[in-house]
């Protein structure tokens, strides 16, 4: 899937429109989601067009994926939930619901997170 300049975290990253920033560096941006799914429910988004993990992980630089793996890290921690736990999650494509084409990791905690999905398997 190409790269989709208008998705809207391209925009947040371009500063066209606003977020609510937790942190920042050269790799990566982290906001608060703005339709929370927990007491804390942050995206952390690598600067770089990439649509999910396949093609980032494929096609970054080393120094790309390595920032901002330690961003999502540093995140969590600067949260202050790594003592009580938290959940890190990442959609990619239809089956994952993915709504907006452009890697992001959601960030959980604030609360005890339950089952790891909220549906049953069933083939
Ligand atoms: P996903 O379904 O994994 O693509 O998740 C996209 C997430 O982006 C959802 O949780 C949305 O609530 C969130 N979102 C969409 N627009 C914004 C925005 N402008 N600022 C912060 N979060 C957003």
């Amino acid at each position: 899937m190409a790269y989709d300049p208008t998705n809207i975290f391209a925009k947040i990253l371009r500063g066209e429109i606003p977020c609510d920033k937790v942190y920042e560096d050269e790799y990566a941006l982290a906001f608060h989601d703005i339709n929370p799914q927990a007491p804390v429910h942050t995206l952390v988004i690598p600067k770089g067009e990439y649509v999910s993990m396949a093609d980032f992980t494929a096609d970054a630089p080393a120094e790309l994926i390595t920032g901002f793996f330690r961003a999502v890290g540093k995140v969590a921690e600067e949260l202050g939930l790594v003592e009580a736990g938290y959940r890190t999650l990442a959609n990619a494509g239809t089956n994952a619901h993915q709504e907006v084409p452009h890697l992001h990791i959601h960030i959980f905690g604030g609360k005890p997170l339950g089952p790891m999905l909220d549906t049953q398997f069933s083939s």
